[in-house]
């Protein structure tokens, strides 16, 4: 089958401006032609150090920030040369979800009217019908409609992640992007989210990206995870090949981080040196080469290709795909 969507070599450019004049004096590669698809109904998880260019991934796929370059084509048309009512439109197919919900709702606004504007945005003109859809929206999400003339301070980070996800599901999207959506609340917390999630998808055939800076809450929920590092995609592969046999020497240290909940096995931590490096000067030829306890000549010199070593799983290393 076809992909729902298609990124290929995205590319996001922060100019950096100094000076009276404001004159750009520099660029941020905050995503640096990054390319990957998501086919109907899967969990894409993409996960990464805070800086890494997860989120502006998934801004740029939204056009919510415009590319530098590239082509993200949903269902097959290239979205980045849309005019910008066409793009409005297809607002409607393709939501985001927010890490904050509270930054995101606005506090003087009742849940209805937090829910209806994306229902009345897309031409739902009776009242009447937009507040029913919100009464519905709010049991999908295991509230009620008893909620809805309250305000987002009265609700605690769970539910007003809920409203969040009620809001995104008003107009039937076909792709959410959840940009670290359980990242602030409890564990506790996460988990309820998390659960609600997949089974939103499977009443709604949803198809998600799923972003988060740690290993182990993607686990859970990804048919397949990318991991990032400084702008770039360094290892693509489906969920049991990543947690089971890792490649990249990024991907096997964030894995050695994450908690094992069996007592009996015993896993080495792998502690990198340093930190990320500033994105406005990264390093030469392989961006992680500062911090790689494998790192060799060639990684100073010539920046490593994202490239499959087997079926389905993509490295950007020379370890694997030397030959270049
Ligand atoms: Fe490490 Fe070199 Fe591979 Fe980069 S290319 S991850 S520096 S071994
Ligand atoms: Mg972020």
């Amino acid at each position: 089958s076809t992909p729902l969507l298609e990124v290929n070599g995205l590319k996001k450019y922060f100019p950096i401006r100094s000076g009276v004049f404001g004159r750009k004096t520099g660029e941020v590669k905050a995503v640096d032609d990054v390319s990957f698809s998501v086919m109907p109904g899967e969990i894409l998880g993409i996960v990464g150090e805070s800086g890494c260019g997860k989120s502006t991934t998934g801004k740029s796929i939204l056009r919510l920030i415009e590319p530098t370059d590239g082509e993200v084509k949903f269902e097959d048309r290239n979205i980045l040369e849309l005019p910008k009512g066409e793009m409005r439109k297809l607002r409607r197919d393709m939501q985001i979800i927010f890490q904050d919900p509270y930054a995101s709702l606005n506090p003087r606004h009742t849940v209805e009217k937090i829910i209806s504007e994306p229902l009345l945005v897309h031409g739902m003109k009776n009242s009447k019908e937009r507040k029913e859809r919100v009464r519905e929206l709010l049991e999908v999400v295991g509230l009620n409609g008893y909620h809805a003339t309250r305000y987002p301070h009265q609700f605690s980070g769970g539910q007003r992640q809920r409203i969040g996800i009620a809001r995104a599901l008003a107009n039937n999207p076909k792709l959410i992007i959840c940009d670290e959506p359980v990242s602030a609340l409890d564990v506790s917390v996460q988990a309820q989210i998390l659960n609600l999630m997949e089974e939103l998808r499977e009443q709604f055939h949803l198809t998600y990206i799923f972003i988060a800076h740690d290993l182990s809450v993607v686990k859970h929920i990804s048919d397949r995870v990318g991991v990032m590092y400084l702008g770039r995609m360094v290892e693509l592969t489906t969920k049991e090949k990543l947690y089971e046999d890792p490649k990249h020497p990024y991907t096997k240290a964030l894995l050695s981080a994450v908690p094992e909940p069996d007592p009996d096995i015993k896993k080495e931590r792998i502690i990198l040196k340093g930190d990320v490096p500033n994105p406005q000067n990264p390093p030469t030829g392989c961006a992680f080469h500062t911090r790689c306890p494998l790192a060799m000549d060639i990684c100073k010199e010539i920046r490593p290709e994202f490239a499959p070593v087997e079926d389905h799983h993509f490295v950007a290393c020379h370890l694997y795909n030397d030959k270049q």
